[in-house]
């Protein structure tokens, strides 16, 4: 990925995003930047998923949804019922097929941007902690810590990000299932690495 494109995408992003939208992507494509700084990441890849993670993110959702059904993307009943969910999913499509980005890590980061899986990629961790804890998020809980802790032990940001987002979901319907596996699956890796 040259810098040229990258340059030509931040426009289709300004012209696709309202205002603010636009400055949170500004904001998880450089966080992404400066996490793959910490942790030896491509850095011109983690800025073009941090770039494009929310492209699919203010299309209407009625748009979304026929979106998903005519790419026969698979819809669960809670994304039916609340289509912005599926902005991550319908995202890795336009970036595969408006966008033309064929990086399946740079892909992979996209389509897992909200809810995490188990056994995350680099990447993927990247544009997830980022997009929690860029300068222009405000509204989370434990920030300060989050922010700093990303910087220390990316697993462990990721672990109270996931626990801080079950957290305040609660036991609501509205947990995604693959938020609650992935928090379970991290909990358990870090439980392994516990010193005896
Ligand atoms: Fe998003
Ligand atoms: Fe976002």
């Amino acid at each position: 990925m040259d810098t040229v494109s990258i340059r030509d995408l931040k426009k289709e992003m300004k012209k696709s995003m309202d205002d603010s939208r636009y400055e949170h992507t500004l904001g998880v494509m450089y966080t992404s930047a400066a996490l793959a700084m910490r942790y030896g990441y491509d850095i011109d890849r983690a800025q073009l998923a941090g770039l494009l993670h929310d492209c699919a993110k203010c299309m209407p959702n009625a748009k979304k949804l026929k979106t998903a059904e005519k790419n026969g993307l698979e819809i669960s009943e809670l994304e039916r019922k609340n289509p912005f969910m599926l902005h991550a999913k319908v995202g890795e499509l336009l970036a595969r097929k408006k966008y033309d980005i064929d990086d399946e890590e740079v892909l992979g980061a996209i389509r897992w941007h909200t809810t995490g899986r188990p056994n995350m990629s680099l990447l993927e961790k990247i544009v997830y902690v980022a997009d929690y804890i860029e300068p222009k998020r405000e509204k989370a809980p434990n920030l300060k810590e989050v922010r700093q802790l990303a910087f220390i032990n990316l697993d462990q940001a990721l672990l109270k990000i996931l626990e801080d987002t079950l957290g305040y979901l609660g036991d609501s319907e509205d947990v995604d299932t693959m938020t609650k596996a992935t928090y379970d699956f991290y909990k358990r890796d870090q439980k392994d690495e516990l010193p005896e």
